[in-house]
């Protein structure tokens, strides 16, 4: 190539060459002779600097009628979380006519710039936002003054950590301006300053051994000499050579990177939720100045909450918004509420993600994504690929996976295959992460960490500042335009998720197929850490699960009967909310914690009263006890009932989805507690029989009909201990291997076993152990008549540094595998520690249960708010609390209530009912009253207990219909037929959106609905009423 005449002699000198060049644009040193140093030209005070002070984040109208009082640039503000307002005043002088004129605002705060009361731009230091661009060329007929007020948030980016990012905040940390002054911006001096950047990062990115390194290390060493940073006519010539750089063309099979604008903003983190409202203000009205300027820059963007929240807090960005969103710049992706955690919230939570998510999209822009994305959550449910797909969706982006401590995950670019052999096409791109910069460097590495080369030759590079949101800047998308087809680099794209994934499907006959979870090898801390929101997360799925399900059958009964289907959506939203992938992992400061108990709280009071008027309806007023069933199964159960101001136990039958009054019953066998001459307690109820020793450990645990002994020879049951949990950084994300290492059985009595109460319906055993100096556990064990496992209601007072408890059972059953109750279904994993793909997984997630079982025999271990398992050959580990002092440094401080259960059982675990019985104890009989004629009535049964009937509700706009959504759970193909009492016009498939599936009635015959179903399959129907 000719670029021209090069100055002599060029030495083969590579090192002084590149650092001549990089101290040629250098922002620390040379800066009084190099480029860099003529960035800007004059500069002037702004007229007047004005504040004002607000412990609150208010709205602009409120802010501006404030005192505001002089302010000087320096002068600190704050503490953490207060809101300093300016009202600045610019006079540009008329001397800088034809100038490019910027406000340059530094502060350690983020800001956000208010002009005519709407929000304009972000301005944040770390976000590399600094200008807001007054004129590109002042003409005599602009306004020379202006009145901006600049709304600065004392928090950065990153919350306000004390010394360390995760570090819990510093409440007294305070905040400055430091430069608050009118600058004559140099376009040209920017312009020449990036096409050195980019030439001297080709250099370095492609290498010594690449020529085209050294072709870019002698232009840019040219562009050196020929530019005289003090004579602006000297520029042109050196950008020429740049340009034509630039412009040598790649060959026809080069890998094309899809550049799309990302700005990844966690809906509460290290900040609380309030702020995010303010970060996606910030964030995105600068997204839509980029766009004004930049007809093709593209921008994702995900969570439709956050769109909610800008919708209600700034209505005019929102409709600036809806305009670039129907431009295709503003692309509005994901489907789902927020981008939740992969792994606790159940099943029906997952549907609800996207039904609120796509609705959303659907109604505020007309659009349904047609992607799920979800790039920073802590893995990935097996049961996701089909929920997904039956809501609208076929492609997956992501990339947490490339964080596995262990093993490496083999693909960038695959089909991923889910429990029930759903696929989607699945993407992770390549460059590891969703912030990039639009550098050399997330270029080259997009290439060559692409581990599909051959089989994928499109991957996306995501560009902006993230996490705490930020976004792209215009330097990004300057950089992307001049690579973007440049010999040695891939070409460059401004693209969109639909292109790319476009793209990867029409070449994907070499693509390999992933089959199961995606699980994250790191951060398995969190399916503990926090156990409050563990427990509000799982008692709210359940209540809103009972509330809809009662509402629909009194809506049904009784025609005056209103479903409360807005207060319904209200509290659905708030429990998605919740479920964000560093809230509900427990990843959040203190501040999160207390907003999202606050939320579980305001569930559970507004659910219990719609419950109330719900029973109350079905009730029809009458005074009689009785109790209701949610569940698709009869129950037979003891509970606690009042009675004439007595609270008394009651054994009561209930048939499934349905209610019955309360009457006297005996159990079959009684329940027997008998203290031993050794000082252990023998339990019986003529299905399980165990001994409890004197520590509260189980002596024995027998199934009385086969007489099996469930608990391995000289080991003990319910033995809880205590390991030290110190992980490498991620505090309440991460346990470590290494912390199995220092196992302690907890051994201190307090209080002996003994027995509490002794009643044939019910036995209660009580203890306490002391586990350190402030730790303390007492609990209840209790055995129930007919009940098929023994239950253990256990209180903990906490107060520990970086430990961890858990409770183990070790069992005489031999197997190579357990399995894990998820999302509409289970699976298994391994209990031997065979190879590193084994071994990376001795802390896993799962829902109500877990079970070992060998052929005909096996022992299950249900809870009701935990979701940290393991099982390492024969023990059986519940992972109980987590004491992490980052970012929460009070996290899981104080007293925790929670119930799990030991469940022997002859045959399989299908057989012997142990899904129903996790079910059970996590929904529990609700009380009401009847009158004293109610006959026990059900309103569905399923023939097959394969099939779970798992949510009845309204639908959605539509009156008189009833939306059923159920799941086969065994991992069988089986037909069933769902019987109803309701009188039922019309059945329909739908989707999980619920969209009628017109080619697919259901079959309607004498019996019921009958359905068919393939292993963990999910189906939705619309019932139509009369
Ligand atoms: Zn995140």
């Amino acid at each position: 190539m000719s670029l021209g005449m090069y100055h002599q002699p060029v030495l083969k000198n590579r090192r002084t060459l590149l650092e001549r060049a990089e101290k040629f644009i250098s922002d620390i040193y040379f800066t009084d002779c190099n480029l860099r140093g003529r960035l800007h030209g004059e500069s002037c005070p702004v007229e007047k600097l004005e504040s004002f002070l607000s412990p609150k984040r208010i709205p602009f109208t409120e802010a501006i009628k404030q005192n505001f009082a002089p302010h000087k640039a320096g002068e600190s503000f704050g503490p953490t979380w207060s809101t300093c307002w300016f009202r600045v005043a610019l006079n540009v002088p008329s001397s800088w006519s034809s100038k490019e004129v910027h406000l340059l605002w530094e502060s350690d705060g983020e800001a956000l710039v208010w002009r005519d009361g709407q929000p304009v731009q972000g301005l944040t230091k770390e976000g590399e936002k600094t200008s807001y661009v007054i004129s590109e060329s002042l003409q005599e007929d602009e306004p020379h003054s202006l009145l901006l007020y600049i709304e600065v948030a004392c928090n950065g980016l990153f919350g306000a950590g004390q010394g360390s990012m995760i570090a819990a905040p510093d409440p007294k940390r305070m905040f400055s301006v430091q430069k608050a002054e009118l600058i004559v911006f140099h376009r040209n001096v920017q312009e020449l300053l990036t096409d050195f950047e980019m030439m001297v990062d080709i250099v370095k990115e492609l290498g010594d051994e690449d020529q085209r390194s050294f072709q870019a290390l002698y232009t840019v060493n040219e562009m050196v000499n020929l530019c005289d940073p003090s004579d602006p006519g000297t520029f042109p010539r050196a950008r020429s050579l740049a340009t034509a750089f630039f412009n040598q063309r790649n060959g026809q099979s080069q890998h094309t990177a899809h550049a799309i604008g990302h700005c990844h903003i966690d809906s509460a983190w290290l900040w609380p939720y309030e702020e995010t409202i303010r970060k996606c203000g910030r964030s995105w009205a600068t997204v839509v100045r980029l766009m004004e300027k930049n007809p093709t820059f593209v921008f994702t963007c995900s969570q439709a909450q956050q769109f909610q929240w800008v919708k209600s807090w700034y209505p005019g960005l929102f409709s600036e918004i809806q305009q670039f969103v129907k431009k295709g710049q503003f692309i509005p992706v994901g489907g789902t509420w927020v981008e939740m955690d992969g792994n606790l919230p159940s099943g029906e939570s997952m549907v609800r993600q996207f039904l609120e998510g796509q609705r959303f999209f659907n109604q505020e822009f007309g659009i349904y994504c047609k992607e799920f994305w979800l790039p920073d959550t802590f893995g990935y449910s097996a049961q996701l690929p089909q929920i997904m797909q039956g809501s609208g969706i076929s492609n997956f982006l992501t990339q947490k996976l490339s964080w596995n401590l262990v093993n490496t995950f083999p693909h960038n670019t695959f089909f991923w295959e889910g429990l029930d052999g759903s696929k989607v096409l699945t993407h992770f791109p390549p460059g590891n992460s969703y912030e990039m910069k639009g550098k050399v460097e997330d270029l080259t590495k997009t290439v060559k960490n692409n581990k599909d080369k051959g089989r994928a030759n499109h991957s996306a590079v995501l560009f902006g500042f993230g996490d705490g949101g930020g976004g792209p800047t215009q330097l990004m998308l300057d950089r992307l335009r001049r690579v973007q087809d440049t010999d040695g680099l891939p070409r460059v794209r401004m693209s969109t998720p639909d292109a790319l994934f476009s793209a990867l499907r029409s070449e994907s006959e070499l693509l390999c197929t992933w089959s199961g979870e995606l699980f994250l090898e790191l951060h398995n801390g969190t399916y503990t850490t926090e156990a409050q929101i563990k427990r509000g997360n799982r008692e709210c799925e359940s209540l809103l699960h009972d509330v809809e399900v009662a509402s629909s059958l009194a809506a049904c009964r009784d025609e005056s009967f209103a479903y409360p289907a807005e207060k319904l959506r209200e509290l659905w939203r708030l429990l998605l909310l919740n479920q964000f992938h560093d809230v509900i992992p427990g990843s959040c400061i203190e501040l999160v914690v207390e907003d999202a108990l606050r939320y579980y709280e305001d569930i559970r009071n507004s659910g219990s009263r719609l419950l109330k008027n719900a029973l109350s309806a079905l009730g029809s007023g009458g005074s009689s006890p009785a109790v209701f069933n949610s569940l698709p199964w009869e129950r037979h159960e003891v509970i606690r009932v009042h009675r004439e101001g007595d609270s008394v136990l009651a054994l009561v039958q209930v048939p499934s989805v349905g209610l019955a009054l309360v009457r006297p019953a005996e159990p079959l066998t009684p329940v027997s507690v008998t203290p031993q001459a050794d000082g252990t307690v023998l339990m019986e109820n003529g299905i399980l029989r165990s001994v409890v020793n004197k520590d509260g450990t189980l002596a024995s645990l027998c199934l009385v009909t086969s007489g099996r002994e469930a608990l391995l020879d000289g080991h003990k049951g319910n033995q809880f201990v205590l390991f030290d949990d110190v992980p490498l950084y991620w505090d309440a994300w991460d346990v470590m291997d290494y912390h199995l290492q220092t196992r302690k059985p907890v051994v201190e009595v307090v209080q002996a076993a003994h027995v509490l109460s002794s009643d044939p319906l019910r036995a209660t055993v009580r203890f306490s152990l002391r586990v350190s100096e402030k730790t303390t556990i007492t609990q209840d064990i209790v055995l129930d008549a007919m009940c098929p496992y023994l239950k253990f209601n256990t209180q903990v007072v906490w107060e520990e540094s970086h430990k961890f408890l858990k409770v183990e059972f070790p069992v005489r059953v031999h197997s190579p595998s357990a399995t894990y109750e998820i999302q509409f279904g289970h699976l298994q994993r391994p209990t031997h520690r065979n190879t590193s793909w084994d071994w990376a997984r001795f802390e896993v997630w799962g829902h109500k249960w877990a079970d070992l079982s060998e052929h005909n025999f096996g022992v299950a271990l249900l809870n009701d708010c935990k979701y940290g398992h393991s099982v390492f050959k024969n023990t059986m580990t519940l992972s109980l609390l987590r004491a992490p002092k980052a970012p929460d440094a009070h996290a899981d401080m104080g007293s925790h209530q929670f119930t799990y259960a030991i469940m022997p059982h002859a045959g399989s675990f299908q057989e012997s009912s142990v899904i129903q019985c996790a079910y059970n104890m996590n929904c529990p009989l609700r009380p009401l009253q009847c009158s004293p004629q109610t006959g026990p009535w059900r309103t569905f049964s399923v023939s097959s207990a394969a099939v779970v009937l798992e949510t009845i509700k309204q639908a959605e706009e539509q009156s008189r219909t009833l939306v059923l959504r159920l799941y086969e759970s065994h991992g069988s193909t089986v037909t069933a037929t769902i019987c109803t009492s309701l009188p039922v016009k019309e059945a329909w498939h739908c989707d999980l959106l619920e969209r009628r599936d017109q080619s697919r009635p259901a079959q309607l015959t004498t019996q019921g609905i009958r359905l068919q179903f393939e292993p963990f399959q999910i189906v939705s129907l619309l019932l139509v009423l009369r």
